[in-house]
């Protein structure tokens, strides 16, 4: 099956977030506030001292209640949903990691840089095969291209829906 061709340029937002706050929700906030519609993680590090990951079985749960670093944070935000995958390590160095479901308390900081895909848009619907909502993306429609026009540059830009 061929996949469409999905293009877009990106712009990236950075942002930090302090101590006590939590890293989805805020993430979210900064997400709905300024408009984006097709965010991830570039990238994020530093420290949490509370969360909460789901494991690979989708029904396990680690609740972290002490500090750890912030390996690794991926993951895709949009429309007051955010898909993340966050890798974690303990004061001994030992690695562990998952589906953030939250609770996830900022320690000393979280320094986040944001790609946005401007001629796109993230959705998430349901998906028979997998029985969750999952990633659906879409072409933009509001972008400020002539749809008319024979340029065939211009086609992969227009909407479709
Ligand atoms: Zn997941």
């Amino acid at each position: 099956m061929s996949m469409k061709r999905m293009e877009s340029t990106m712009t990236c937002h950075a942002l930090r977030l302090r101590p006590g706050e939590e890293l989805k929700t805020k993430l979210l906030e900064y997400v709905q506030e300024h408009g984006l519609k097709a965010a991830f993680i570039l990238s994020c590090v530093g420290s949490l001292r509370k969360a909460s990951v789901r494991m690979a079985d989708s029904v396990s749960v680690i609740n972290v209640d002490k500090n750890h670093e912030i390996v690794s944070l991926v993951g895709t935000l949009s429309g007051g949903h955010g898909h993340l995958h966050i890798s974690l390590s303990d004061e001994k160095g030992k690695v562990f990691g998952g589906h953030l479901l939250g609770s996830a308390e900022v320690f000393t900081t979280a320094e986040v840089v944001l790609g946005e895909l401007p001629q796109l848009e993230f959705h998430r619907e349901p998906d028979p095969e997998s029985g969750y909502d999952e990633l659906a993306i879409h072409k933009r429609s509001n972008q400020n291209i002539n749809c008319a026009s024979n340029d065939s540059n211009h086609e992969g830009l227009c909407t479709d829906s």
